[in-house]
């Protein structure tokens, strides 16, 4: 037996995945891949999987032409990759709600869910939270930057299993920050009619691109805040987005007696990928450049143009809403956004659609996996018809 943590990467060749490759590339006798998944681009998986050696490799869609031996095919790879016996730690760094099933499975298996895929806790939030309290529930460590940021400033307060996904005494309030993304000084009607290029210049990040127009539209933000809500129960009212182009300041805690606790760095997932990995130790590495304040100065502070940005308030109050609302607003963006990368929806219409998904699907029951399923194909279908 390996004294190494044994890892799912559940979207292996994303860019999440290549930061979650480099991050182990320099702890080798920390951590090895024991599953490998992707979507549909077997020759990154490919790669991946001869250099990593794992055991289980899934693709999820894998075409017409015949799988390497051994490989596995379909959904069920995701779920069965995130209950692998080897697994310790399931990095789920899928992109969509098609993360939320693995998720399930992994925390049900009593693994450590490193969390990449928001997603998952915007569309199953409830579920996923029963499954961390349940008997032998595993955990769930976010990967998302604001996240870490905020469960590093939480440190000491919260147990070494994580986020129980309960109240965290004594504070006060969440500062979640935003760049604001590239359209963060325009005008409404200019960012109405934004391209693709527009849409994809992200000013300090590098992403994969869904989640990069939704860093444009702010729908990112609005995903952010519920997966603040279900990671920490904290309640909507407490929690704040405040845009700071500069992405130094990665969120922040305001404790009851006033004093606020901030978490600072250079921009780059790859702490925040290497923290969920080791929480609540911290790993000596060199995956983010040293942090100048002078350089990195000034840090500056602005509030949200929820006039030019209306798909957070959407998303915001879809989380307060409850139900399916948060999983058919995720599902409507999903669409929506997917139709604007193809060239068939203006950047307008991405608020538009989730408008008309949350107006129509909004108020469905979202009790159960099957309901939240069922209300996240009825908000794909209103927007592929959306005009
Ligand atoms: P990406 O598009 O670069 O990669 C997505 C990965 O998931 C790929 O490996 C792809 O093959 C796989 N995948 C896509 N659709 C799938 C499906 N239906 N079933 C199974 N696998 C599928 O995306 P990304 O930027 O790496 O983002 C991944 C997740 O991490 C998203 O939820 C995103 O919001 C979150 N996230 C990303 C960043 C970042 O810096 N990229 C930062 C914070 C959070
Ligand atoms: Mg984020």
């Amino acid at each position: 037996m390996s004294a190494s943590t044994g890892i799912a990467l559940l979207g292996a060749t994303g860019s999440i995945g290549e930061t979650a490759q480099r991050v182990v590339a320099r702890h080798p006798d920390r951590f090895r891949f024991v599953a490998l998944t992707a979507n549909g681009n077997r020759d990154g998986l490919q790669a991946a999987a001869d250099r990593w050696a794992p055991g289980f490799v899934g693709l999820v869609e894998p075409g017409t032409a015949p799988l390497p031996a051994g490989w596995h095919a379909g959904a069920a790879a995701l779920v069965d990759a995130a209950q692998h016996p080897e697994a310790a730690v399931v990095l789920n760094a899928v992109v969509g709600a098609a993360g939320l099933e693995a998720t399930l499975a992994g925390v049900r298996a009593g693994k450590r869910v490193a969390l990449a895929n928001k997603e998952s806790l915007v569309v199953g939030g409830p579920l996923v939270q029963a499954a961390v309290r349940a008997p032998g529930g595993g955990a769930v460590i976010p990967v998302d930057s604001e996240h870490s940021a905020l469960l590093q400033c939480l440190a000491g307060r919260i147990g070494g299993d994580g986020p129980g996904l309960l109240p965290v005494a004594g504070v006060r309030r969440m500062v979640v920050t935003a760049s604001g993304g590239p359209f963060r000084t325009w005008e409404p009607a200019r960012i109405a009619a934004a391209t693709r290029a527009d849409a994809l210049n992200h000013p300090t990040w590098s992403m994969g691109r869904k989640i990069t127009v939704d860093s444009a539209s702010l729908a990112n933000k609005a995903l952010e805040v519920i997966e603040a809500h279900v990671l920490f129960g904290i309640p909507y009212d407490r929690i704040e987005v405040v845009v700071h182009p500069q992405s130094i300041v990665h969120s922040m805690v305001e404790f009851e007696d006033g004093s606020v606790i901030a978490q600072l760095g250079v921009p780059s997932m790859e702490l925040p990928v290497l923290y969920a990995l080791t929480y609540p130790d911290r790993l000596a590495d060199s995956g983010v450049p040293t942090f100048d304040p002078v350089a990195a100065s000034p840090l500056t502070f602005e509030p949200v143009r929820h006039d030019a940005f209306p798909t957070l308030g959407l998303g915001i109050s879809a989380g307060r809403r409850g139900g399916a609302a948060p999983a058919v607003f995720n599902a409507a963006n999903e669409a929506a956004v997917a139709r604007f990368l193809a060239g068939d929806l203006a950047f307008g219409g991405i608020p538009a659609a989730i408008e008309a998904a949350l107006a129509h699907h909004g108020d469905r029951p979202g009790d159960d996996l099957a309901s939240l399923l069922a209300a996240d194909a009825a908000a794909r279908a209103l927007v592929s018809e959306f005009r």
